[in-house]
């Protein structure tokens, strides 16, 4: 699997000492507010299940499910809920929990829908950004790290279903994908 790697961009040790931050953070500002977060399935357990652990307040957790794009490198922007959230969110602060952001069709999507929930506030932790990539104005909360507009797999992301289990984000090499 490891071979399929060109190049890692953000290892063990870095990913884990970010995680540790944003948890930190979210801790300060929803201190005793007892927020939702919201993991985007796939894509975003990894990055969900070692922030949790970072969060020193209570929080309540959920899933969201959405289609993803098949084995395409690109974003189309077709979206459909694969599985809906448990939880009544109305007044309560939502986090929502995104491994990458590209165009940013997929949030403005599940920022939509969820908005009709009437939270008490809708907020957006995203592991990753690439901001050269995005075609709407989302604003969100926290960003892990900013990345180019390649392709990245690991620690959630998938191609294809795969590499979701590496430890690390890494670019493929391009003949796996072309
Ligand atoms: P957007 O709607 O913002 O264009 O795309 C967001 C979704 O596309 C992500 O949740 C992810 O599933 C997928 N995606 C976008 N860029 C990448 C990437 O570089 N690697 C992987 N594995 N998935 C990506």
């Amino acid at each position: 699997m490891e071979n399929d790697i060109l190049r890692i961009i953000l290892d063990e040790d870095t990913l884990k000492k970010r995680v540790k931050e944003l948890g930190k953070k979210i801790s300060e500002d929803f201190r005793d507010e007892f927020p939702v977060i919201i993991c985007i399935l796939r894509g975003g357990v990894i990055f969900f299940s070692d922030l949790i652990k970072e969060i020193d307040t209570h929080v309540e957790i959920d899933f969201l499910s959405l289609s993803s794009y098949g084995k395409s490198t690109n974003s189309s922007g077709v979206v459909k809920i694969r599985k809906d959230i448990d939880t009544n969110i109305e007044n309560r602060h939502v986090i929502v929990v995104e491994d990458i952001v590209d165009s940013g069709l997929t949030l403005k999507y599940i920022f939509e829908y969820l908005q009709k929930h009437n939270p008490a506030s809708l907020n957006i932790c995203t592991l990753l950004d690439k901001p050269d990539a995005h075609k709407t104005d989302l604003e969100m909360n926290y960003v892990g790290f900013n990345v180019g507009n390649e392709f990245v797999v690991g620690y959630g992301l998938d191609y294809a279903e795969k590499y979701r289990n590496l430890p690390f984000i890494g670019i493929l090499k391009k003949e796996i994908y072309t």
